[in-house]
């Protein structure tokens, strides 16, 4: 109930509240800074509740851009933590935009709202269809869902686990992400038997990664086949480090210098590995702000909110404004 009245109160009187604290906090002289995460952008906004990754309205995610270039200061992820260092009173806090996963809502609809606003953002990815469509098991498994198989429906169904029902589409992803890499490759070409064939425009091509980066977006690196990789063994996370890293070099004509940990899973071997494999960042899904001292390779990121702008502004302020804990 409280939701119900306190999202509309939000929406409305969030970012004038945000206006009103932000010089406050912006006069001290805290060293923190951001890093957000977004997945897909579309015209029409995504439910939490029914999918694994919903997408931001496009409406709302330009004004939530807005609302970054106007009060933060948008800088490369590889600038984060030496901008978060060098910050003085008084001075914008530094923001840093990623997204993760190879999407053609990226080119489509992300670039030229970032492009207007003259922002900046890291895109990580796999490079499974640089010249192929290519649907990841998360994104199969929605479209069986959309489709009519409700998540209730026998686990068996969707070639997961053997018959307990599970209560959702979130429980159902958990259970694959769990799964050992090989039983999630049976998985998804289950869930491909079931839907189709991905479709045409699944995926981001090299034309596209080329776009982004010809625009001045970053590129980094999400792993060829996206697997959780503290659950991998030393060799086949070596080998994730690097599988498809150089086919995607090859499009920007750039080294890949970040990477953020699939799923945001990752363990101190996990960030020692991206380490000796060249990165000089890693991103995790960790809901922290990033500070002096921050692991580079272990830097948060926040999830933007998908309610309104409002509330998305003081969720940022809230963030920046948090007590660090050691
Ligand atoms: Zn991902």
């Amino acid at each position: 109930m409280l939701r119900l009245v306190l999202q509309p109160v939000l929406a409305l009187a969030g970012r004038p509240l945000a206006a009103l604290v932000e010089p406050f906090l912006r006069y001290s002289s805290r060293q923190v800074g951001i890093a957000l995460i977004y997945h897909s952008v579309d015209p029409a906004q995504g439910d939490v509740e029914r999918e694994l990754v919903p997408p931001h309205g496009s409406a709302l995610f330009a004004a939530q851009v807005r609302h970054l270039t106007r009060r933060y200061r948008v800088v490369p992820t590889d600038r984060l933590l030496t901008s978060v260092a060098k910050r003085k009173r008084g001075e914008r806090f530094p923001v840093a935009i990623t997204f993760d996963d190879d999407l053609r809502c990226h080119q489509d609809i992300a670039l030229p709202v970032l492009d207007h606003a003259g922002a900046t953002a890291m895109f990580f990815l796999s490079g499974s269809s640089i010249d192929k469509p290519f649907t990841f098991w998360w994104e199969r498994l929605q479209r069986a869902v959309d489709t009519g198989v409700h998540p209730s429906e026998s686990s068996t169904a969707l070639g997961v686990g053997s018959g307990e029902a599970l209560a959702s589409i979130h429980d159902i992803g958990k259970t694959i992400e769990r799964m050992s890499p090989a039983e999630r490759d049976r998985t998804s070409a289950a869930l491909a038997e079931r839907v189709g064939s991905d479709p045409p425009e699944s995926g981001l091509r090299a034309e596209g990664i080329r776009a982004l980066h010809a625009k001045g977006m970053g590129i980094g690196f999400h792993t060829l086949r996206h697997d959780p990789l503290p659950s991998l063994d030393d060799e086949s996370l070596a080998l994730a480090m690097t599988a498809g890293r150089e086919e995607l070099e090859a499009i920007t004509g750039e080294k890949l210098r970040a990477i953020a940990y699939p799923h945001g899973h990752v363990d101190s071997r996990v960030a020692a590995a991206a380490q000796s494999a060249g990165f000089e960042h890693g991103f995790t899904t960790r809901v922290e702000a990033v500070h002096p001292g921050s692991d580079p390779f272990l830097l948060g990121r926040l999830s933007p909110s998908y309610r309104s702008a409002g509330h998305f502004a003081l969720q940022v302020l809230g963030l920046l404004a948090r007590r660090r804990h050691q």
